[in-house]
């Protein structure tokens, strides 16, 4: 199997030589690019199949260039981690609606970059609705229509498992309420989006006693997130 390549576009040299350490050291192929202009002109041929994209790029800024990567039908399918100084929300928002994959924000350890690398690509990758799925000890079956934490059945509704399913298929991605509503309620349901917040709440209280609902966790300002971390 061909590595896995990723374009980083990042002006700022010394963290450049910090990612492509940590990268390389994980197995993953570097492309490096210092501007917007760069980057468009390197992510063409061989296509990358991740970008990481520097908030604070000079002339382009690395918001405007993620947008036009998810513009372009060539590009779009691509996903994008955004490195940012800034921790705002409203960054963060902003991202999400140009189509961003995910958020780090600077200063990150090398083995939190490369999980979330890992977690963007798991979820970009084609995934069968049937597949078991499995995140430490909780567990879930969508064929035999099954879910255990430690090997415990859970007593799950039929959204409060949808619901689940969604967020274990995928991780460490902010989804607002409207996004959940699509995915898992479906496009057709008019329901309110204080809906997801009630059930939210029923799934949070049916794994509780073991410990899993640290990882549905709420982002203030956004909307929930499956995250182990
Ligand atoms: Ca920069």
């Amino acid at each position: 199997m061909a590595t896995t390549r990723v374009l980083v576009v990042e002006d700022e040299q010394a963290i450049r030589e910090m990612l492509r350490m940590a990268l390389e050291r994980a197995g993953l192929t570097l492309v490096e690019a210092r501007s917007a202009d760069e980057a468009v002109s390197k992510a063409s041929d061989p296509l990358p199949d991740l970008m990481l994209i520097d908030w604070m790029l000079p002339s382009t800024s690395g918001i405007a260039l993620a947008r036009r990567f998810k513009q372009d039908s060539l590009t779009k399918h691509i996903p994008i981690i955004m490195l940012t100084a800034r921790g705002e929300e409203d960054d963060k928002v902003m991202g999400f609606e140009a189509g961003v994959d995910d958020y780090i924000t600077k200063p990150f350890s090398p083995r939190e970059l490369v999980a979330r690398i890992r977690a963007v690509l798991r979820r970009a990758a084609p995934m069968s609705r049937d597949e078991m799925l499995e995140v430490e000890g909780l567990r879930l079956d969508p064929v035999a229509y099954r879910a255990t934490a430690d090997e415990a059945p859970l007593e799950l509704g039929p959204t409060e498992f949808r619901l689940l399913h969604f967020f274990m298929a995928h991780p460490e991605r902010v989804y607002t309420r409207a996004q959940l509503l699509d995915h898992v309620w479906g496009t057709n349901v008019f329901v309110e989006e204080r809906t997801v917040d009630v059930h939210i709440r029923r799934l949070r209280k049916a794994i509780e006693h073991s410990g899993y609902d640290r990882f549905i966790q709420t982002v203030r300002g956004a909307g929930y997130r499956f995250s182990v971390q």
